[in-house]
């Protein structure tokens, strides 16, 4: 019997501790959960989570589209769907991919609820117990979650400001081949990656290619924000890259969640189709169909062309609070620490004094009313305790100068703390 705080505050037996799958050891919550979700209340400035501004959309237009989906066919709207997803809305996303340079059809897709289940269901058709899989390092938690979920030992890759160590990784895939292991897939966040804000380069996309193709494994290319670029050129997805060759190795996901808003909860997976069947038997048995109700409104939405005057708002917002992040870590912790400079996206990644442990500068930063996630959150292997991921995709400017302010105080004061003692 163990004492248990999970998610609320009130303290509970765990009975059932003998009963649990062996996968959810690899699933033990963190200690900084309980500091995150304090991030939530309003009088916290909040680096934290990566939440979109989705103040910005346009209500009386949603509103429409609501009412539209409910009065001309509520009776599609609110039944079970395709499990592949809404078919209309696929004709769509498929002009979503298109402007991002990737040619493909309707029937090349499954529409996910969310990135996130995109991300499990790739894990479950993918992995067994103890199968290698590649990520960056740091990565996206949520993937190395999921890939945990189905107990992938995940070899991680560093990155760097071209994006992910491509020599690295053929060291990876060339060690694993000479153990005879099959690395099932290399996970990548081509563009404005989560969390380091870092985009792959050109050549290492095709490197990156390459490699996939001489190890006979796997891409899965994640790219939420290739939309979000507030400046530099964009590149072609490693998706596209594959396209214009035999189309073999890339598994490609995006969600609306910031290109709309979380709330609708729809991703999608552009992928060969026999990997696509076994994808909607995923769907199938995970949640029969995704919720016809919100892709038929994210229909409407794509289906007005003044999505992409809400696209270019966004970049607006989201570039002016950047660039002020930029500018306060510029003004405050020059010379002390050092940081990405993304070109789009919602995240930067900080990195400050190895002798600082950004889990501790958490727990004062939250009593002092601002929060960020420590690095550790983005490593399968307990790195990152000098390094944090701020996201200034949510807060306004006046509130980003301020939190960043107190952030580097006490960053600032820890150091000087630190040099006193040594
Ligand atoms: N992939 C990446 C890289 C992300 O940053 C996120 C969300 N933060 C997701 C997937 C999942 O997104 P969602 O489930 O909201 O579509």
């Amino acid at each position: 019997m163990v004492l248990t705080f999970f998610m609320s505050k009130k303290i509970t037996f765990d009975y059932w501790k003998h009963l649990y799958s062996s996968r959810m050891e690899g699933m033990v919550s963190s200690e900084i959960r309980d500091l995150l979700s304090l991030s939530a209340r309003p009088e916290i400035i909040s680096f934290a989570g990566g939440l979109p501004e989705v103040r910005a959309l346009n209500y009386q237009k949603l509103e429409r589209y609501i009412k539209r989906s409910l009065k001309t066919d509520g009776d599609i709207s609110l039944q079970y769907g395709d499990s592949t997803g809404y078919y209309p809305l696929r004709t769509k996303l498929i002009d979503v991919m298109a402007i991002e340079g990737i040619e493909v059809d309707e029937e090349d897709l499954v529409v996910t609820t969310g990135g996130q289940q995109a991300l499990d269901l790739l894990a479950k058709t993918f992995i067994d117990q103890g199968d290698a899989v590649i990520t960056e390092a740091p990565s996206y938690t949520g993937a190395l979650n999921a890939f945990k979920a189905y107990e992938a030992r995940i070899i991680g890759i560093p990155v760097e400001e071209k994006g992910i160590d491509t020599r690295k990784a053929e060291e990876a895939l060339k060690d694993l081949a000479a153990r005879k292991i099959q690395a099932k897939f290399i996970y990548v966040v081509s563009n404005f990656s989560n969390p380091s804000g870092f985009t792959i380069s050109l050549d290492r996309r095709e490197k990156l290619l390459g490699l996939a193709k001489k190890h006979n494994t796997i891409i899965i290319e994640d790219n939420p924000y290739g939309m979000l670029r507030y400046g530099g050129k964009a590149l072609p997805t490693i998706k596209e890259l594959d396209i214009r060759g035999d189309n073999r190795n890339v598994i490609y996901i995006s969600t609306l969640s910031k290109m709309l808003a979380p709330a609708f909860r729809i991703g999608w997976i552009a992928a060969p189709h026999p990997v696509l069947e076994k994808l909607t038997l995923g769907v199938q048995s995970a949640v029969l169909c995704g919720s016809t109700f919100s892709q038929r409104i994210a229909f409407e939405y794509f289906s007005d062309p003044a999505w992409k005057e809400n696209i270019r708002e966004f970049i607006k917002i989201y570039k002016k609070r950047r660039d002020t992040m930029l500018a306060s870590l510029e003004e405050n912790l020059s010379g002390i620490a050092e940081w990405s400079k993304p070109e789009g996206g919602f995240f930067i990644w900080l990195r400050v004094p190895e002798c600082l442990n950004m889990k501790e500068v958490l727990a004062d930063a939250v009593r002092k009313k601002v929060a960020f996630v420590p690095g550790t959150g983005f490593y399968a292997d307990g790195r990152g305790t000098d390094a944090a991921r701020l996201a200034f995709c949510t807060e306004t400017r006046e509130n980003i100068q301020k939190g960043m302010k107190i952030l580097s105080k006490i960053i600032k004061d820890r150091i000087k703390l630190y040099k006193s003692f040594s």
